[in-house]
């Protein structure tokens, strides 16, 4: 299947990787200049303060006309392009200043002039000069009790500096997105091949055969968990399908003969010229076999609707120990008719919460089974007891036994050991069986050894709420 880029989880995951990356970037960048611009303003500040306390000191030794001279060879030092001193009188009259053609747009603040009369701090502020779009920073303190000291100082350097910083911000903005953008582009679609090869196994399978399955990579990563689990379910799928189709060839061939000898049946009554009581023996043989065929179709649904929870079992309180005991004496008749010899111990009034006609069904197949697969002389024995785990129903035969690699099978629709080909059946019974069983939240065990008998156990737990 074609899918646009845009779609793509890869194209999604690049997208928010290289947003996240430019923003993160953006912001360092931000900050950084923001802390340059922070940090040169604290310099050029101290630098003017310096200078201020220079002053305060030659006035000191030496008195204004000290600091006269001292502007003047200050500003010639610095540059008289970088910095000015103006000497002010409180009353804002300048008494003295350094080389001042640079800086003649720069006047004297009368509002700074009042505020530093009244709180007597130092004051700073930063200021335009118009002709030259340059920015200054202004420095006004009192460096003695009747003089002023104005200050500045060019902050030309500072704003070179900082365009400077600005296109290299610029420029490396745009090599971290193309950067981020690459890069992300090649981990992401790295990362998610694994998914790539999944989807194309799965396309595989969609369109051939089931057998195809992803390369397990043993990197214990998501995606190998990822292959393991799908493996899982494609080994799951194709067990179920080979099930389904086992079921329906066994299906199709077991009610190919029922169907066929009905149709027999009926081309024999058609082409036969016989008497009334040759029709009516081939009607009841049609009978016979269409109650066959749908007591196999009716059985085939109990499962199928059980296995899938639609059954609507009735639990109710029965005498478990009565129904085993009247199944035995339904068929005590049947084994002693082959000479088989048949024991029972029953314990007495075990009370279960159970769809009874159903248990009852389990338990007439297993022992039909151990009558039909049981030759003459042999023995079954029946026992029913409490135990601590819960009730056991053991079926016990001398009969044919089963070979090992068929006790599992036996339990799975329609399948017949070889054996057993020879007597009547459907190889449904057991299926049956273990279904109803299951219903009541039980199981059924199988032991046996060919030749020598076999052991069904059906345990009932005491854990299951429907059984007391
Ligand atoms: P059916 O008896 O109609 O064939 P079941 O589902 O009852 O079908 O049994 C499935 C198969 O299990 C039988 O065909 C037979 O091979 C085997 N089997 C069941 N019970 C016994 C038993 N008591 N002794 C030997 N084989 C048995």
């Amino acid at each position: 299947m074609r899918y646009k880029l845009f779609n793509t989880i890869a194209f999604k995951l690049t997208l928010w990787f290289t947003g996240i990356f430019t923003i993160c970037s953006g912001f360092a960048f931000v900050l950084f200049y923001f802390l340059v611009i922070q940090t040169i303003q604290v310099q050029v500040d101290q630098e003017l303060m310096d200078n201020a306390s220079k002053f305060s000191a030659v006035i000191h030794r030496n008195g204004l006309n000290g600091a006269r001279e001292l502007a003047v060879v200050e500003a010639q030092v610095a540059g008289e392009k970088v910095m000015f001193f103006r000497l002010l009188y409180p009353t804002g009259e300048v008494f003295a200043s350094s080389h001042m053609s640079y800086w003649k747009q720069v006047h004297v603040s009368k509002n700074v002039l009042q505020e530093l009369l009244l709180e007597k701090k130092p004051i700073f502020e930063t200021i335009l000069i118009p002709s030259t779009r340059q920015k200054a920073r202004i420095f006004y303190s009192y460096v003695a009790a009747n003089a002023i000291l104005q200050t500045g100082i060019a902050m030309d350097f500072p704003a070179k500096f900082l365009s400077a910083f600005k296109k290299v911000f610029i420029a490396a903005m745009g090599l971290i997105i193309v950067f981020s953008a690459v890069s992300g582009w090649l981990l992401v679609r790295k990362a998610l091949s694994g998914v790539k090869t999944i989807t194309l196994t799965a396309q595989n399978i969609t369109g051939k055969s089931l057998e195809a399955r992803v390369t397990e990579t043993g990197n214990k990563d998501e995606l190998d968990h990822l292959a393991i689990t799908f493996n899982a379910m494609l080994d799951r799928i194709e067990e179920l399908v080979k099930s389904i189709r086992e079921m329906s060839d066994n299906i199709a061939h077991d009610l190919k003969s029922p169907i066929a000898r009905i149709r027999g049946f009926a081309e024999l009554s058609l082409i036969h010229e016989g008497n009334i009581a040759d029709f009516s023996a081939m009607a009841s043989n049609t009978i016979e076999e269409s109650d066959r065929l749908l007591d196999m179709i009716n059985t085939m649904l109990v499962i199928s609707k059980a296995e899938a929870g639609e059954e609507e079992f009735e639990f109710k309180q029965t005498d478990l120990s009565m129904m085993i005991k009247s199944a035995c004496e339904l068929f005590e008749p049947l084994a002693e008719d082959k000479h088989i010899f048949f024991t029972q111990t029953i314990e007495d009034g075990i009370s279960v919460v159970a769809d009874i006609k159903m248990l009852q069904r389990a338990f007439s197949n297993l022992l039909d089974n151990a009558i039909k697969y049981t030759s003459k002389n042999g023995r079954i024995s029946v026992a029913v007891f409490k135990e601590d785990h819960g009730i056991t129903i053991k079926i016990e035969d001398t009969g044919i036994g089963i070979a090992a690699e068929d006790l599992e099978k036996i339990f799975q629709r329609f399948y017949r050991a070889e054996s057993s080909r020879t007597s009547a059946g459907t190889g449904l019974g057991l299926s049956l069986a273990r279904t109803i069983v299951r219903q009541h939240k039980g199981d059924i065990q199988v032991n046996s050894s060919p030749g020598k008998g076999s052991v069904f156990v059906i345990a009932l737990p005491y854990c299951n709420p429907a059984v007391i």
